[in-house]
């Protein structure tokens, strides 16, 4: 029986909201009361489990670079916050940004901001970058920037795993169940209406819903920038051996990286082309053929001879304004607290997130 009053009431509860339940539990200033609401605890439809759950330095603000290296940071410590089993398979292989004439001067100075910010993120001239990765083609390639360390992927499903139970060992109560209304009064956030028919009252209320983040926001009377976009991912294999491989974004905007024996790979969409995607996870062979491929087979001449062999699509929580996340308590309704709008490098940031919300409600 879920009683019916939590001092903070948390909606959604994979990466992002069983990150801040992991670090509110932590917390030796918070000894209240946590429900975390989540639909569906397969995690089937989250951007969380389908994620291509990598992590980079490379960013363009300082905000997002402090996110990530505390990610990584996190992700290194792993074993000493959770016991000496702990793995989630991180490989840290660097990211390889590609930059043509176009975007050199943008990739220098981002540069700028990440060697300020004391990322470990190397300038390759082209030929250093054959040098690196000899089965590289680096026609129309002016500078490549790579990250030597602090950069690489990691099993999500097992992240969200231990944050979850590490929640749970400590009292954070996970209801299997929906949030249909929020409940308020003037600036105060009061509770929730669960699809089951219960009420739920809390203290604080923290939506961590992804890319249904604006959906809920919006029970609350709150415009949100953040809704669901289509993202693909291709598993490729080929068999020629490409030693030492980064992920790579290529300067086509195509993106690949090892997975085990395979690859993985895609693109994001045009901006006129990528509509709000709700309950469409259809994978759309066609923007592998039409736009992937040739791209990998151009870039990566042994990609020539790749195989299709399966994929998925995911929802980005994409933030329509700016592409980044909405972090904080709503200006007027203080109580309402935001993780919010990551549009794609949210995996990453749930352990910041995670702490930086539980920090905002305990202190
Ligand atoms: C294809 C793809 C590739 C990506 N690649 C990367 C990457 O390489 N690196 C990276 O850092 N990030 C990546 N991302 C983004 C990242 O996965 C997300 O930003 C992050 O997982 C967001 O976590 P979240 O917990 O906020 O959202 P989700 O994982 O979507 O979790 C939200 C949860 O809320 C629940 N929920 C929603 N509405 C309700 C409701 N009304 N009541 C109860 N529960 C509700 C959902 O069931 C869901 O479990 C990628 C995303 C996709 C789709």
């Amino acid at each position: 029986m879920t009683q019916t009053n939590y001092d903070v009431v948390i909606v959604g509860g994979a990466a992002v909201g069983s990150a801040i339940a992991y670090f509110l539990t932590h917390d030796l200033g918070f000894g209240g009361t946590i429900a975390v609401i989540e639909r569906d605890p397969s995690y089937t439809h989250a951007s969380t489990t389908l994620s291509a759950a990598s992590i980079r330095q490379q960013f363009s603000t300082p905000e997002n670079i402090r996110m990530s290296t505390f990610g990584v940071t996190f992700i290194k410590g792993l074993r000493e916050r959770f016991g000496a089993d702990a793995d989630i398979g991180f490989r840290e292989g660097g990211y390889l940004l590609l930059a043509s004439e176009a975007g050199a001067v943008i990739a220098y100075e981002n540069h700028d901001v990440q060697i300020k910010e004391k990322a470990d993120i190397a300038l390759l001239r082209p030929e250093e970058i054959t040098q690196r990765f000899p089965w590289l083609n680096t026609d129309g390639v002016v500078l490549g920037t790579f990250g030597r360390t602090g950069e690489g992927w990691f099993d999500s499903h097992a992240l969200l795993t231990l944050l979850r139970q590490a929640a749970r060992a400590r009292g954070a109560h996970y209801v299997h169940d929906e949030v249909t209304a929020l409940s308020r009064t003037g600036e105060r956030m009061t509770g929730v209406t669960l699809r089951s028919g219960q009420s739920i009252g809390c203290g604080t209320l923290v939506i961590a819903a992804g890319p249904q983040a604006g959906d809920v926001a919006a029970m609350a009377g709150v415009a949100l920038p953040v809704e669901p976009r289509k993202r693909c991912v291709f598993v490729v294999n080929c068999r020629t051996p490409l030693p030492r491989m980064p992920l790579i974004v290529d300067t086509s905007g195509v993106w690949i990286r090892p997975e085990g024996q395979t690859f993985i790979c895609g693109i994001s969409p045009e901006a006129a082309n990528d509509p709000r995607a709700d309950g469409d996870f259809t994978l759309d062979e066609s923007i592998f053929h039409d736009v992937v491929w040739p791209a990998l087979a151009e870039r990566i001449p042994a990609m020539e001879a790749i195989k299709l062999m399966r994929g998925w699509a995911g929802h980005y929580d994409y933030n329509t304004l700016d592409q980044n996340s909405v972090i904080g308590p709503h200006p007027q309704i203080g109580d309402l607290l935001f993780a919010n709008g990551f549009s794609g490098h949210g995996l990453q940031q749930a352990p910041a997130t995670g702490r930086a919300i539980a920090e905002l409600i305990t202190h």
